[in-house]
């Protein structure tokens, strides 16, 4: 499945001020509560509809509403800066928690903590990490999910590098990703360039 990117010009305002190193971390919060919105609201297009009649105060007319379930799924810690905002963005969601960490000597992740709610072939899945680098958190999720027998997933990322979204590609192809921007590369440390750093340290002041 292809990678969407958002051309909203909310995205790249959020986005510099997420980069900019002189950003403070209650205004990098703020961006990332801006950004995560915005993305939610381009990757819900996929959602259905169910109609049923509403009554408003003057007289009954055709209504809408999300059918079936959505599912929200951070990758700790990171991914928990866009939860309240991605929660926002899409009413009546799930959320199941997934705790990953990276090992920086090899930059390989490893599961410490996993608690998701039901999952079926019914729900529609947002998986939300905002830098999606080597791929290998996001298929270790991805893995974990489908092992909990869901099939409808998505990515929802903020940067992506190219090498992550080859590897997710390759690993799971009916992931769609919807990315606010694909940087040019990661580094020797496997961070994305020209990114913006430790995403959870520079929201959790860490
Ligand atoms: N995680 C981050 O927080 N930043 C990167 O550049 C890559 C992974």
């Amino acid at each position: 499945m292809a990678i969407e990117l958002s051309n909203h010009p909310l995205v790249r305002h959020y986005l510099t001020i997420l980069r900019n190193t002189e950003t403070a971390a209650e205004d990098f919060r703020r961006a990332c509560t801006g950004v995560t919105g915005v993305l939610m609201v381009e990757a819900a297009k996929q959602l259905e509809l169910e109609s049923f009649i509403v009554q408003t105060p003057m007289e009954k007319t055709d209504g809408d509403r999300i059918s079936g379930d959505v599912v929200l799924v951070p990758i700790l810690r990171a991914g928990l800066g866009m939860l309240d905002a991605a929660m926002a963005a899409v009413p009546g969601s799930s959320v199941g928690y997934i705790g990953l960490e990276r090992d920086e000597a090899t930059a390989e992740a490893r599961c410490y903590y996993s608690k998701m709610p039901e999952l079926s072939a019914a729900q529609i899945v947002y998986v939300i990490d905002p830098m999606l680098a080597t791929g290998g958190s996001a298929i270790q999720s991805i893995d974990r999910i489908k092992a909990d027998g869901a099939t409808r997933i998505s990515m929802v990322c903020i940067i992506a590098a190219p090498e992550g979204i080859a590897a997710l590609q390759e690993a799971h192809p009916d992931v769609s990703i919807m990315a606010g921007v694909i940087d040019r590369e990661l580094d020797e440390n496997k961070y994305i360039c020209p990114g913006l750093g430790d995403f959870g340290d520079r929201l959790f002041r860490t």
